[in-house]
């Protein structure tokens, strides 16, 4: 029990007698948990999670995170559960526990640069309170500090996620001192051997360097004495992977990176920082340029601070910082120092709104660098998420906006993966495909080779790339299916003028295209099969152009048929229609088209089958003559014969045809004649004509 008392009396300066008692039970809660478990060091286990909350005690945080920081493995590692910590500690404390557990079940599994980005958004997302991140941060930080314990590969694995994933957000949240840990340790098992030697390297240079670091502290101090500025000096050093990446980055020597001194000087307050540079620039010379003022122009992540490089002494130069205590503790500990300042009494719901308010500051705040507005960027997503992170089985993250489902993710995977879905397994359990995800979600989406995107996904995808890849297919297989349809119906069509789809030439093809303002063939077909079209019309045409026959109809041609062009047209015989007659159109199979009138008894049922009659109707002026039957009935006398034909040529019509059938003896002779006229109109004229002959006594024109 000695490491946790000498922790408590430490924890006892800023936590109130009865948060101690709280954390003590916690402390004794947790380690009875953990009993006979053991970290890979040997240590018992409770060890890590009591480091875990010395780490965010030295951050000052409140008692509710230490109580979390000591439970933080129970959920994962023992039998207890999110209800029992809830009963135990309250919900606020289960939450936090809960929030961490979460982070520890995902693991970074690839190498892309991208994804290590949305991996960091991801984990942001999902500790929706930044006390879970600062939890798995001082969790990370306690592993790394006792990484050395774990096989080596373990220890790359876990070094690499730590550089890749948790130093980066580390210093996103302005955690300086943890982030430059994390990154040093991380340098150290992924480069043991650049580590060493730049780590030696930077011992011996420290040595050497000790002496003009102490010359120009010592100068910087008995200038400010005799200004009568209260002011700590430090000589400040960079971290060893910092050090390294510069090397590696500007290809610079150690002895160059090295070769910038560096210096820190903390006031009192902000008037002082100013004085503290006028002294300094009075002492050295500033190097144009380098002046920084982010007092008053705080950079986004909080950061205040004068900068000046300036000529130091030794012909190096000197790069200063200058900032007050407060700035200081703000630089050290980022997010975590809004804790620093906490009242005691503050609630949950206090630090909730603060570290809301404070994170609202950093997005309000306006500052020039592109680095900053990155890091708005980054927070406005990280911290009011309107994104989703989630994984494929294979642990590819995929970001999606907030409220997407699973055929969403489906589609961003892959747009064949998102036609072929048919199920969706989330977290290994079997969802409905409109199942929105959540942060961290792993997503199986299950294919069938047979399987197409089903219209009422359009109800609820939310995702453009979903939308619009749903829209092509359904469009596509439409006009693809009609067009199927439409091809077996221009086969028949051109079957029963011997031909065939295949025999057509591409260029007989084309030329149809281009005359009906057509799309494409496929267009064509598709409108046949829509029924927008006539296959035999399409058959003739195309076969018109086989033969070179060149069909096609002039002004004049007697007959326009609604929606197509080119048929070939007969009048049918037993009706014999004429110009004026309303007419329809029959589509007789191998013959084109047939004109019927439109009370033809021979038509008969087949005017309800909508797939061979078509409404036609007659050009505007014909120049043809057409046949027609008319039936007389006269008294049986010599003569009247050649008075009725006399009439009809008198009426500039034709006889075609003529059967007399004057049975002897009988008082009245029936006459038919087929007569050539040119319309309704001139039939009209013949017929008054006829009918003024006195031996006429019936005349009708026959239709069958
Ligand atoms: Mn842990």
């Amino acid at each position: 029990m000695a490491e946790a008392e000498a922790l408590f009396k430490e924890w006892a300066g800023y936590l109130k007698p009865e948060e101690m008692t709280r954390l003590e039970t916690a402390y004794n809660f947790s380690k009875a948990a953990h009993t006979g478990q053991f970290r890979d060091s040997g240590d018992p286990y409770i060890s890590h999670p009591l480091a875990v909350a010395n780490i965010l005690a030295e951050l000052h945080l409140d008692s509710q995170a230490l109580t979390a920081a000591l439970l933080h493995d129970v959920m994962e590692d023992t039998s207890v559960t999110k209800a029992e910590i809830s009963n135990k500690f309250g919900k606020p404390v289960a939450e936090l526990v809960d929030g961490v557990s979460k982070l520890e079940r995902i693991e970074f599994a690839t190498n892309e640069q991208a994804q290590a980005e949305n991996f960091r958004k991801m984990l942001l997302a999902m500790a929706r309170d930044v006390r879970v991140m600062l939890i798995k941060l001082a969790d990370r930080l306690h592993n790394m500090r006792t990484l050395a314990a774990l096989p080596p590969e373990k220890q790359k694995r876990v070094a690499r996620e730590t550089m890749e994933i948790y130093a980066p957000i580390a210093n996103r949240l302005g955690l300086n001192a943890v982030y430059q840990e994390l990154e040093d340790l991380s340098f150290s098992f992924l480069n043991p051997m650049r580590s060493r030697v730049l780590s030696k390297a930077l011992k011996a240079a420290r040595g050497n360097r000790r002496e003009v670091v102490s010359k120009v502290a010592d100068a910087i101090k008995k200038r400010l004495q005799q200004d009568g500025i209260d002011a700590v000096v430090h000589g400040r050093e960079k971290h060893l992977h910092s050090i390294y990446r510069k090397m590696d980055e500007k290809h610079l020597s150690f002895a160059k990176v090295l070769d910038v001194f560096g210096f820190r000087i903390i006031v009192k307050d902000v008037p002082s920082c100013y004085l503290v540079l006028g002294a300094l620039h009075g002492l050295y010379k500033p190097i144009p340029g380098k002046f920084k003022d982010y007092i008053a122009i705080p950079k986004a992540n909080g950061y205040q601070s004068l900068h000046t490089t300036v000529f130091g002494p030794f012909s190096s130069p000197i790069e200063v910082q200058i900032r007050t205590q407060e700035m200081h503790k703000i630089a050290e500990a980022g997010v975590a120092s809004h804790w620093l300042y906490k009242s005691s009494d503050a609630t949950l719901n206090d630090l909730q709104k603060k570290t809301h308010q404070w994170l609202q500051s950093l997005l309000e705040m306006q500052s020039g660098g592109g680095d900053s507005i990155e890091f708005l960027e980054h927070l406005k997503f990280d911290l009011y998420p309107d994104e989703v992170y989630a994984f494929t089985p294979k642990g590819k993250i995929f970001p999606l906006p907030r409220g997407a489902t699973a055929v969403d993710f489906a589609y961003a995977v892959h747009t064949d993966i998102g036609n072929r879905c048919v199920a969706v397994k989330i977290n290994d359990e079997l969802m409905p495909l409109r199942t929105e995800l959540r942060n961290g979600d792993r997503v199986e989406i299950v294919t069938a080779s047979h399987a197409k995107p089903n219209p009422l996904w359009l109800n609820y995808v939310i995702t453009g790339r979903a939308r619009s890849h749903i829209r092509h297919f359904l469009r596509t297989v439409q006009s693809q299916e009609s067009a199927q349809l439409g091809e077996r119906l221009l086969n028949q069509a051109l079957g029963s003028f011997k031909s065939n789809v295949g025999e057509i030439k591409d260029a007989h093809w084309d030329k149809l295209v281009k005359d009906i303002g057509a799309k494409s063939k496929l267009d064509i077909l598709a409108d046949i099969g829509l029924g927008k079209r006539l296959s035999v019309v399409v058959a003739r045409r195309l076969l018109a152009r086989a033969e070179g026959a060149g069909e096609e109809r002039k002004s004049g041609a007697p007959v326009v048929i609604r929606g197509s062009e080119g048929i070939a047209v007969q009048f049918a015989q037993c009706c014999k229609p004429i110009p004026g007659d309303p007419i329809i159109g029959l589509i007789n199979k191998g013959q084109g088209m047939a004109i019927h009138t439109h009370d033809c008894p021979v038509i008969g049922k087949m005017r309800a089958d909508p797939d061979k009659v078509f409404d036609v109707e007659w050009a505007p002026d014909t120049k043809k003559l057409f046949d027609v039957s008319i039936r007389l009935v006269t008294v049986n006398e010599r003569g009247v014969l050649a008075k009725v034909a006399a009439e009809i040529a008198e009426a500039n019509s034709n006889i075609d045809n003529v059967a007399v059938d004057p049975a002897e003896g009988d008082r009245y002779a029936t006459m038919q004649f087929t007569l050539q006229v040119a319309n309704r109109v001139h039939l009209a004229q013949i017929m008054r004509a006829l009918r003024r002959i006195p031996q006429v006594i019936r005349l009708t024109r026959i239709k069958t």
